[in-house]
């Protein structure tokens, strides 16, 4: 493989600082005092936890800060890692009044950001009081946003909560999904901290099916809900995919949260197959390691491409190459990859999702000299342990649950989060987990 160049501590520092800094003191009030403070909110309503936005903006204005992150902190149980990660420019400020005036949306995000990063640095002080102890107890698994959210919601309804964590370092994708340049670790192991200090046990370092079984906790527990996310990408199906430096995008982003950025060897060109926000943080995380050049294959065309427009934007600022129309036939390498050869595909008509369906044009191979291959054709559930249990029924391979309580085909499991929805922001995950503790509470007391 071709080493990429290292880079100095200080040029990854620069390569991964955050691309949205904070506002500053009087930028936040400047901004607050912007707001409309509409009425019957579209901002609001565009948000999937439902922030009361125009509220918590009004209490920035007046210096209100802890009573700013209590009205966030009300909808949602991981409102930093949402006001850095969440694609604002679709949800709650896509919705603002004031791009239908042409003018520039109220900064929804930073805004609450700027909440959230006062409440942490005083502490986190104490805002909810948890509901007596109801004798119950719920087992989650995963510590993802969805797990937190149902952990966070539970505990205040009176349960005992459990959240039983494969990982070391608890907080799912939050922790170990976003990437650096939006989010560090450390913020969202603020927000895990929060929740544990309402009451929430988080055992870390056990997996289900292997540390205990699943019958285990459910017979340990009065519900359990499943806040497992999805696994690995699934295979791409080719030659060569064998060889070292052909990596999964999820394996490739969680050496890059570790922050050991040096260590980290991607080589000096780059391919990244597929063309959703994954795929685009991965290319960008390659391309602030070293990488000399990233490129996107993506079989459909652009106007198919699942990641949102502006994180399009971001790849071409980071100068990420893209070949649209473009499948990936062989991967080439004796020891380790080489080399990837593509096939120029034709598009044709729209399938039921409103894609282009795609066909391979006879005699178009090419040949792109590579040194690592990273997967990204989306990702499926997990199975290992979730197949085995009883009345879990699957819809195009995501968990099947009642809209309203979010209970499963079997009447003590509850599930939220990628794993229902097939992949979405966190803050669906937010939600879903503190609706499901709801359906919870609905099952066990009525
Ligand atoms: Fe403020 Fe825009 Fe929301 Fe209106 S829509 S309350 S102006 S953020």
């Amino acid at each position: 493989m071709n080493i990429a160049q290292k880079l100095s501590q200080e040029q990854y520092e620069q390569n991964f600082g955050e691309i949205k800094p904070p506002f500053t003191a009087s930028s936040a009030v400047a901004e607050a005092n912007r707001c409309l403070y509409c009425y019957d909110s579209p901002c609001m309503k565009a948000c999937p936890t439902h922030i009361d936005i125009s509220t918590f903006i009004k209490k920035i204005a007046t210096g209100n800060l802890k009573g700013s992150a209590k009205t966030i902190l009300q909808s949602n149980w991981v409102p930093l890692t949402c006001a850095k990660a969440c694609p604002v420019e679709v949800l709650c400020e896509g919705a603002c009044v004031f791009n239908v005036k042409g003018e520039k949306a109220i900064e929804i995000g930073r805004l609450q950001r700027y909440a959230m990063d006062y409440y942490f640095e005083i502490s986190a002080p104490k805002l909810f009081i948890p509901k007596r102890e109801n004798g119950k107890s719920v087992g989650i698994i995963g510590s993802g946003p969805a797990g937190l959210a149902c952990g966070a919601e539970s505990v205040l309804l009176g349960y005992e909560v459990t959240i039983y964590e494969a990982n070391k370092i608890p907080g799912g994708l939050d922790t170990w999904g976003i990437a650096p340049y939006k989010m560090r670790q450390a913020d969202s192991l603020k927000e895990v901290k929060l929740i544990e200090n309402l009451g929430v046990k988080i055992q870390t370092n056990v997996l289900v099916g292997k540390d205990i079984s699943f019958n285990e906790l459910l017979n340990r527990h009065d519900a359990i809900f499943l806040g497992i996310g999805l696994g690995e990408s699934p295979e791409l199906k080719i030659p060569g995919e064998e060889l070292p430096g052909v990596i999964g995008a999820l394996q490739f982003i969680n050496q890059v949260k570790n922050e050991k950025w040096s260590s980290v060897n991607i080589g000096r060109r780059v391919a990244v197959i597929g063309a959703g926000n994954t795929s685009i943080d991965a290319a960008t995380e390659a391309k602030r390691l070293g990488a000399e050049e990233v490129f996107i294959l993506y079989r459909r065309g652009k106007m198919d491409m699942p990641a949102y427009e502006f994180e399009y934007e971001l790849a071409i600022k980071d100068n990420i190459s893209f070949y649209f129309q473009t499948a990936p036939k062989k991967i080439i390498g004796s020891n380790s990859v080489e080399a990837i050869e593509c096939i120029k595909m034709e598009l044709g008509e729209l399938d039921s999702k409103g894609r282009h369906s795609v066909k391979p044009i006879k005699n178009s191979e090419f040949v792109i000299p590579i040194d690592t291959v990273i997967k990204a054709i989306g990702q499926t559930v997990k199975t290992e342990f979730i197949s085995a249990i009883d009345g879990l029924k699957f819809e195009d391979e995501k968990i099947l649950v009642d809209p309203e309580t979010y209970q499963t085909g079997n009447p003590k499991v509850f599930a939220g989060g990628d794993c229902i929805n097939g992949g979405k922001e966190v803050v669906n995950a937010a939600y879903d987990g503190k609706r499901a503790a709801h359906g919870i509470h609905k099952f066990l007391f009525g």
